[in-house]
């Protein structure tokens, strides 16, 4: 379908054979840059646009792609160029580090094949074809190699959940350098489908544009999607069909406010290491179960082990994840090392459940369980409860030791709420251990790059 729209940038609009030709041209570049050498091709870009056709060109010049956030510190970046297995760099910003061969994004389009132009050989399907970082909520973020096989599982996946075909159109407001981002170029391209590229998250923006350019499908996560009811006020657009929510939990509260203005959401629980999608619930209906995503994507596979600490009456344990979009491993030098893999199971930093029927509920981060009075306290549910009290926007708690009770929660939300009222919601909604001993109002949370919540800038806050 060369004619059918593939790329929607500002007030650029690219068909499939705009896009073959543009990929094209990128792929004969690199291909007489690299002169065979193989590698990763490191992209510290703000340019969405050049790091989406990248997506594309690199593997079939025979690099794999390693997209970063240009902000990182310098030595995190260096580090990342390091594992990612980098052997050049599209940098915009001051030169990459490491003295890696670099040149801007404007070169690199401009610059006429070389003579002689080196032929390049594609990726196999089995090589790593993207090394992408996680988020480093944890610390510091880790970088994570998947190869086509990987992808091209990942793409298959999702389909049969978000249903995606020629005439549909994604749209991309989140970061490329992370999997959430990344992910969408790629689907809609398996897909004959079009992708609207947003520089940046704009509410107004985005909301202008699921009408204007008739948007079917959405990714956002949590805190995207709050400001975006803040200024909507009505319903989306009625050909939206599926707005994939993602990257952390979703709120109850929030969800609720969504689905009665008529947005159709999808709650989905993925990571980095399995190519963005585990599993993901669409169609929610009010009074969805928060935490609640549905069953896993055919051919991943989902188990639960004991975790200690925690009792295993519940069913609650520690989530592992297994199947064609798994990694191999964490990176070193591009390629997979096989850290992080046990026994062929992705062991993730989760903790969840597996009802009857197969669907999991995720209960949130293993790492961020705050044993309270002798309770196994989960930020996201008490988050959750919070953003319930009529005034407040988003709530995030984090938790200060404790000499009595070992820990003791402190509370930040955002809207117009009182901190008085909201201690008061807390009393009558959440059981003692869970309630917060403080609330403070802020005029945003502190976010990552990928929208997530910096629980290390509210530590810093609430110590204060
Ligand atoms: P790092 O691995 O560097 O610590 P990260 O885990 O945040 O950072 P990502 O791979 O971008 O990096 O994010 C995956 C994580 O996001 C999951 O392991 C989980 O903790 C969280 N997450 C994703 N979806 C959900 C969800 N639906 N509910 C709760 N948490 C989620
Ligand atoms: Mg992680």
């Amino acid at each position: 379908m060369p004619e059918a729209p593939a790329l929607h940038h500002g007030q650029e609009a690219c068909s499939y054979a705009d896009l073959e030709a543009r990929v094209g041209a990128l792929e004969r570049r690199l291909a007489a840059w690299s002169a065979g050498a193989g590698g990763g091709l490191a992209v510290l870009s703000r340019d969405r646009l050049l790091t989406a056709l990248l997506l594309h060109a690199a593997p079939r010049a025979g690099l794999h792609l390693l997209p970063l956030n240009p902000d990182l510190p310098a030595a995190l970046l260096e580090r990342l160029l390091r594992l990612g297995g980098a052997t050049r760099a599209v940098s915009d910003g001051p030169p990459a580090p490491d003295a890696l061969p670099t040149l801007t994004g404007a070169q690199l389009l401009s610059a006429g094949p070389a003579s002689g132009t080196f032929v390049a050989e594609p990726l196999a399907v089995e090589a790593i074809h993207l090394v992408i970082a996680t988020s480093g909520s944890s610390g510091e973020p880790k970088a994570v190699p998947l190869s086509g096989l990987n992808l091209a599982a990942a793409v298959a996946g999702s389909r049969t959940v978000l249903p995606l075909g020629p005439g549909d159109v994604w749209l991309a407001c989140l970061p490329l350098f992370h999997v959430g981002g990344a992910s969408i170029p790629l689907r809609a391209a398996a897909a004959g489908a079009a992708v609207v590229l947003h520089q940046r998250f704009v509410p107004e923006a985005v909301l202008a544009d699921l009408h204007a350019r008739a948007v079917t499908h959405l990714s956002l996560v949590p805190a995207m999607l709050a400001r975006l009811l803040e200024v909507s006020g009505g319903a989306p657009p009625r050909g939206l069909r599926h707005v994939l929510m993602g990257g952390a939990a979703l709120p109850g509260p929030l969800a609720e406010r969504a689905l009665a203005a008529g947005w159709p959401l999808c709650a989905s629980y993925g990571m980095t290491e399995a190519a963005s999608q585990v599993a993901t619930r669409c169609g929610l209906r009010p009074g969805w179960r928060p935490g609640d995503v549905g069953s896993p994507l055919p051919g991943m596979e989902v188990t639960i082990v004991p975790e200690p600490g925690v009792a295993t009456t519940t069913g609650v344990g520690r989530i592992r994840v297994r199947g064609p979009a798994v990694m191999a491993g964490y990176a070193g030098a591009g390629r997979p090392t096989g850290a992080g893999i046990e026994a062929g199971w992705f062991v993730t930093g989760d903790l969840g459940s597996l009802a009857p029927d197969g669907s999991l509920t995720v209960l949130g981060r293993a790492d961020e369980v705050v044993v309270t009075g002798g309770e196994n306290v989960h930020p996201a549910q008490v988050e959750s409860a919070l953003s319930g009290c009529p005034g407040v926007v988003e709530a995030a708690v984090v938790a200060l030791d404790d000499p009595v009770w070992g820990a003791r929660l402190v509370a930040f939300v955002t809207g117009a709420a009182d901190p008085g009222a909201v201690l008061e919601w807390a009393r009558a909604q959440l059981p003692s251990p869970w309630r917060p001993r403080a609330v403070q109002r802020l005029g945003a949370l502190p976010r990552n790059a990928a929208g997530k919540l910096d629980r290390a800038e509210l530590l810093r806050l609430a110590a204060q």
